[in-house]
């Protein structure tokens, strides 16, 4: 059984961050009625609750051929009019999880699988019957091709530096920090590499 893919987007900024868990959360209009809703809800509930249908709107004009006296078409055309068109796309309920010791003393993902947040791996539904592939853990980054570091999953080697650059050792990195800026900073993203491979 393989997992399905979903195209997400990547990480915009590079900074030290903390390690971030992506989860599922339930979402249904039907079955949550506020403080009320029983426990576990999701479970039972048959609306798909951890994926949204976002519609996609485009328009298009409509054209006639202008035609001659004897109804022969000329080549040129006439808008007549436009008309909406509406594709769906299927979008898992993503949430962030930020795992480190200064957050939940970095027990989110217990707190939010008791909570019903699933895993992507156990998602459940008509368009992805067996689950879709993790996401990297970087800030922001839902990449799906992750590879395992000491401190996590990411899509690649500088966002595993990243996260090591925000949690260890209690380390200070240089104020506005930007990968590529400095000598010294590429020398602290070398440095913290080798920590995590
Ligand atoms: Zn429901
Ligand atoms: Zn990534």
């Amino acid at each position: 059984m393989t997992l399905a893919s979903w195209k997400g987007p990547r990480a915009g900024r590079l900074r030290p961050s903390a390690r971030e868990i992506k989860m599922l959360a339930p979402r249904c209009d039907v079955c949550d009625e506020g403080i009320n809703t029983p426990k576990g809800w999701a479970e039972t509930c048959e609306h798909e609750p951890f994926v949204t249908l976002v519609p996609i709107e485009r328009r298009q004009t409509l054209y006639e051929d202008v035609l001659t006296k004897d109804g022969k078409p000329t080549g040129t055309k006439r808008a007549t009019g436009q008309e909406t068109l509406v594709d769906y796309i299927i979008r898992p309920n993503w949430v962030s999880i930020t795992l480190s010791r200064g957050v939940n003393s970095g027990r989110g993902v217990e707190k939010a699988l008791r909570k019903g947040f699933i895993m992507p791996e156990d998602l459940r539904c008509e368009a992805y019957p067996d689950g879709i592939k993790p996401r990297c853990e970087f800030n922001g980054c839902f990449a799906e091709d992750i590879k395992p570091y000491r401190n996590g999953k990411f899509c690649r080697d500088l966002e595993a530096a990243m996260v090591y650059l925000c949690e260890g050792e209690g380390r200070t990195y240089e104020v506005g920090f930007n990968a590529i800026s400095s000598e010294k900073q590429s020398d602290q993203v070398a440095a913290a590499l080798t920590k995590v491979q």
